[in-house]
């Protein structure tokens, strides 16, 4: 398999530079030149597969000239080792829970994924291989989690002081070992800014092999694409089916897309934000403009210039009414979506986070104009992770295991401004 770049298709690479690079020297993003398709055969059979069945077949599209069979499997066995159950709240409303993970997120799928390709890909180099990551909230504790302890790698996360939740929080900062996090005063954008200029200077690159584990890295949306094949399998009635996909930097929600190309009969994607609304807005009058973002309760989607639009928009040819066409988007405030919190918990007794709960509003909205339609609404997180939104709106919402054990570990992390020179110092005399 080989990519190109979304600012100049005839820049192509093969899948270990894509990888290991993430992104292109022209800043452009990682496409694969060919979209794999799956058997029609396949997709009629999905529910005769196990989930890490389907998972190493839609692998295998994109890493069989690079990996032996053999390694695919046993790559996606050890990655992709918990499952990606529906829930139904009614005949024609379902949930994919997605945090069935260990850090409880839809990223643990794409960090797991990654850290298994990644340290194979990186075996024999000379260099450490480091992975630098800005986390509005899930990813770094996904990407904590997938590359704890994984050889030849370095894990540096960068994230907003004060905009992560304490447990969020605590899940960057207490694995030690292979993992550093550093704490920087400013915004998303700000962390995320300063990893973009990162990968472009020059004396950086030389002390350190970069990388990053960032949704813009490949092999973040190729795992994450599994899931709606995955989910498409386990509904009683396949008609009309839409995935509604709560979005920040729109990642998953470019899987999505992926997985439709790769033969998926999926109706429509619903695109649902909080605040932060502007793809939604681009949908609906075909002008795309990126501002700051703003703080929300579903603070992993407080993206105000999602990097994966340009992915979106490549996929349409840069077409806003075939994006129309597949796409339909939807915004809701924060009040909004504790009623829907609320809501949910008092019709279907089911804890939704609020995430999944921007997702349910807009699921109901599409419903309203599409009342045969069978929709699917990612739950991106376990609600656990937003104590300080849940509890007072539900009372005690109980917290798994795996959560629980961190609230007593002690938290380190180094604090920098967001000024790129002190970054940049502080990494080059690491
Ligand atoms: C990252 C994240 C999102 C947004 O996903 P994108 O792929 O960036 O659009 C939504 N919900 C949760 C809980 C997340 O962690």
């Amino acid at each position: 398999m080989r990519f190109y770049s979304t600012k100049n298709k005839e820049y192509i690479v093969d899948l270990k530079t894509a990888v290991l690079q993430s992104l292109p020297p022209d800043n452009g993003l990682y496409m694969p030149t060919q979209i794999p398709e799956l058997s029609e055969d396949f997709i009629n059979r999905l529910s005769k597969y196990s989930f890490q069945e389907i998972a190493t077949e839609v692998a295998k599209e994109y890493l069989e000239e690079d990996f032996e069979e053999s390694q695919i499997v046993s790559l996606i066995n050890h990655a992709i080792n918990f499952q990606a159950p529906v829930s139904s709240l009614d005949d024609q409303l379902h949930v994919l829970e997605l945090w069935h993970g260990p850090s409880l997120a839809f990223k643990d799928f794409g960090a797991r994924f990654m850290a298994a390709v990644m340290s194979r890909l990186a075996e024999g180099s000379d260099k450490r291989l480091t992975i630098l990551v800005a986390t509005s909230g899930d990813t770094g504790g996904a990407v904590a989690a997938g590359f704890l302890g994984v050889d030849n790698v370095d894990v540096i996360i960068l994230y907003p002081s004060g905009k992560v939740s304490p447990l969020q929080e605590k899940q960057l900062t207490t694995l030690g070992q292979n993992i550093t996090a550093l704490e920087i005063g400013g915004t998303f954008d700000d962390c995320q800014a300063l990893v973009k200029q990162a990968f472009l200077d020059k004396e950086i690159n030389e002390k350190y092999m970069l990388s990053s584990a960032n949704s813009i890295n490949i092999t973040r949306l190729i795992p994450q694409s599994f899931y709606y094949f995955e989910a498409y399998k386990q509904l009683e009635n396949k008609e009309e089916v839409v995935f509604c996909i709560p979005s920040g930097n729109f990642g998953n929600l470019t899987a999505g897309l992926l997985a439709k190309r790769m033969g998926l009969p999926v109706s429509k994607y619903i695109a649902a934000t909080n605040a932060n609304d502007v793809v939604p807005q681009y949908l609906q009058n075909g002008d795309y403009t990126p501002r700051p973002s703003v703080p929300t309760i579903s603070n992993a989607m407080d993206v105000g210039a999602p990097s994966n639009f340009r992915r979106m928009e490549d996929l349409y040819g840069h077409l806003w009414e075939g994006m129309k066409g597949d796409i339909v988007g939807y915004a809701y405030d924060d009040y909004q979506t504790r009623d829907a919190i609320k809501e949910i918990y008092d019709r279907y007794k089911y804890v939704m986070d609020p995430h999944g709960a921007v997702g349910y509003l807009a699921a109901k909205a599409y419903q309203k104009d599409h009342p045969h339609s069978n929709i699917v609404i990612l739950e991106t997180a376990h609600p656990a992770k937003f104590l300080p939104v849940m509890e007072p709106i539900l009372g005690t919402v109980e917290v798994p295991e795996r959560l629980a054990v961190l609230s007593d570990r002690e938290k380190v992390a180094h604090s920098l401004s967001t000024d790129y020179d002190s970054f940049r110092s502080w990494l080059m005399s690491k």
